[in-house]
C-alpha cells in the first residue's frame, strides 16, 4: 500500500541540492519509493513532482499530464515515472505561462520555457527511451528536471512582477493547474 509523502517546502536545504543519479532500478526500495511519490502526487492534485520534494535527493520524477481548465487540450498520460531524465535537445521557441510548485505554496509566476523538447530518461522497468514531449507536457519536464538540479521556478522568472499570489491569481487570472 502506498503512502503520500511531506512534500519540503522553500527553505529546505534538500530542494538546492543536486540530485544523485539512479544505478540500480530494480531496487525494491526505488520501487517503493516510486509508488509513494504517485501517492504523495495524486493526493496533492499535482501534474508532476520530483523527488527531492519529497525529501530524497535523487533522480527521479513523475509527469502525470491532464487537461484541465488552461489546457483543455493537455494530452491524457499516464503517471510517467522518469529516473535519470536528460533534456537532449529543445527549440529555439520559448513560450511563457503560469506555474505553481507544491514546494512554493501560495504563489504563481510567469515562467519561460522550451515548447519543444527531446528528452531520454529510464523507465522504472529498465529501459532508456527518448521522446519528443511538448507544450504543457514539456513544461512539466523542465519545472521537475529543474528540481533535480536544485532550482525552483521562482530562479526562471524574468521579472519578479511576474510573480502574483494564488488568490489573485484565482481570482483574476485563467486558473491553471499547479505544476508540482
Ligand atoms: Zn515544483
Amino acid at each position: 500500500m502506498a503512502t503520500p509523502l511531506e512534500i519540503s517546502q522553500l527553505g529546505n536545504p534538500i530542494l538546492r541540492q543536486v540530485a544523485q543519479p539512479v544505478f540500480n532500478i530494480q531496487d525494491e526500495l526505488l520501487q517503493i519509493f516510486i509508488d509513494n511519490l504517485l501517492a504523495t502526487l495524486i493526493r496533492s492534485n499535482g501534474v508532476g513532482i520530483a523527488a527531492p520534494q519529497v525529501g530524497k535527493s535523487c533522480r527521479v520524477l513523475i509527469v502525470a499530464s491532464r487537461p484541465n481548465a488552461r489546457y483543455p487540450h493537455a494530452p491524457i498520460m499516464e503517471p510517467t515515472a522518469m529516473i535519470n531524465p536528460q533534456l537532449v535537445s529543445h527549440s529555439g521557441e520559448v513560450v511563457k505561462d503560469w506555474e505553481g510548485c507544491l514546494s512554493v505554496p501560495g504563489i504563481r509566476g510567469l515562467i519561460p520555457r522550451y515548447r519543444q523538447i527531446e528528452v531520454e530518461y529510464t523507465t522504472r522497468e529498465g529501459q532508456r527511451i527518448r521522446r519528443e514531449l511538448s507544450d504543457f507536457v514539456a513544461r512539466i519536464f523542465q519545472h521537475e528536471c529543474d528540481h533535480l538540479n536544485g532550482l525552483v521556478f521562482l530562479d526562471r522568472l524574468e521579472s519578479v512582477r511576474d510573480i502574483v499570489t494564488d488568490q489573485e491569481y484565482l481570482s483574476r487570472l485563467v486558473p491553471t493547474q499547479t505544476v508540482a
